[in-house]
């Protein structure tokens, strides 16, 4: 059996549609052999995912997507082989737990402002147990008809500068890091392309990264076209960086992004799982 690898997707613990079964019997369909759960500050998808896994004979690497900060920017770090019972991780996730449940507040109140009432409370029925994200609220705005697309929502209301953007002390970038090494986990800094940082400021972030304990960067995700893909893998070759490939599925309706259907890793990039055993 050829091994296909998809280290970076999200289920109904955070903000994918998929519940933690739901998902990893797609990506079984998919003919994936080895599936990272990623989701968003929280280790609550893990167990379901891994009990399905072992019924359906895929293997889950047990993973994060943790939400830090560096420079006054929010950069995504994927934690990838974690122990999900290390002490300081799970309180982190229950710290962040908060965090997005004061931010997912103070969203509310923005919109209310701006004459939307009863964002909080829809979100909060979508998320349930799970993580509370903008993705959540940009869902709403759509189904309330104030938008029409999830990209709308972030530009009118809820990206950086919009009138619902609410500011959140993500944890450093450093902190972030040492929580997924100490758990034992290969710190890979997530799509890298999506930060739309000049050539200057990419070589700091990475230069910083690797410093700090990073070890991977994503060089596949979805949606690549060649030349990204070479501006990828150019960034792992020059920092020494391990190669990672992750869809970062989210959801069933985006014809664009599926579990496993991903170009192959340059063969000049040594793979992230090497250290995944
Ligand atoms: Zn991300
Ligand atoms: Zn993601």
């Amino acid at each position: 059996m050829t091994e296909l690898y998809d280290l970076h997707c999200h289920s109904t613990a955070s903000d994918g549609t998929l519940s933690p079964t739901d998902l990893v019997l797609r990506a079984s369909q998919q003919g994936v052999t080895s599936l990272a759960l990623t989701d968003h500050d929280t280790l609550a998808g893990l167990p379901e995912a891994q009990l399905c896994a072992l019924e359906k004979g895929m293997r889950i690497i047990p993973g994060i997507e943790l939400s830090t900060n560096w420079q006054n920017k929010c950069f995504h770090v994927v934690g990838l082989g974690i122990d999900p019972a290390y002490g300081a991780l799970v309180e982190a996730t229950t710290e962040l737990q908060i965090t997005r449940l004061e931010r997912a507040e103070k969203i509310a109140m923005k919109l209310e402002k701006k004459n939307i009432p009863g964002a909080l409370e829809a979100v909060k029925k979508v998320a349930g147990e799970g993580m509370i994200t903008r993705t959540h609220f940009a869902n709403f705005l759509m189904s309330q008809n104030h938008v029409s697309t999830q990209q709308e929502a972030f530009d009118r209301y809820l990206a950086k500068g919009k009138s619902a953007y609410v500011s959140t002390s993500w944890a450093e970038l450093e902190v972030a890091i040492n929580w997924i090494t100490e758990a034992g986990g290969v710190a890979v800094l997530a799509h890298p392309l999506r930060y739309k940082l000049t050539a200057n400021w990419m070589k700091r972030l990475l230069t910083e990264f690797k410093a700090m304990g990073g070890q991977g960067i994503e060089v596949i995700t979805s949606r690549m076209n060649a030349d990204e893909i070479r501006q990828a893998a150019d960034y792992a070759t020059r920092f020494d960086l391990l190669g990672s490939v992750g869809s970062d599925f989210h959801h069933t309706t985006n014809p664009y992004v599926e579990l496993g259907r991903l170009a192959p890793l340059p063969t000049h990039i040594k793979p992230v799982w090497e250290l995944l055993s």
